[in-house]
């Protein structure tokens, strides 16, 4: 199923740019277009559906993960993060459900380097 006005969608279609690392009948990987990190991939169904969705898809995300974490160990030996943003807190910026691999890199720990300063606190405890 494709959604109009959906980047995804359009990248799966053929009707917007992407650099492919791979295709199969349920999903694709493909650059992501920031190009922060060395390896920046996505890893998205084909069918267009929610992160919830594809969360609770329980034979397509464990083929999402164990591709996901094959793409890591093969392209990151020194490691590597896979992970998806879950709504406006979670900064999710498509609503096209993906994994994301980030490596090539060090990573920090979460996504600004540290845990916000009243986690930090609790962790010292
Ligand atoms: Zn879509």
């Amino acid at each position: 199923m494709r959604v109009e006005n959906c980047v995804f969608c359009e990248i799966i279609s053929g009707t917007s740019p992407a650099n492919f690392y791979h295709k199969d009948e349920q999903f694709v990987v493909f650059e992501n277009n920031l190009h922060w990190y060395k390896v920046q991939l996505l890893l998205v169904p084909k069918n267009h559906m929610s992160q919830h969705k594809m969360w609770s898809s329980s034979g397509l995300i464990e083929e999402l993960c164990m591709f996901a974490n094959d793409i890591g160990k093969r392209e990151c030996p020194d490691g590597y993060r896979i992970f998806s943003n879950f709504g406006d807190h979670g900064m999710q910026s498509q609503s096209h459900a993906h994994l994301q691999i980030l490596g090539g890199a060090r990573l920090g720990l979460y996504v600004n380097g540290r845990p916000p300063s009243n986690v930090s606190e609790n962790m010292q405890q």
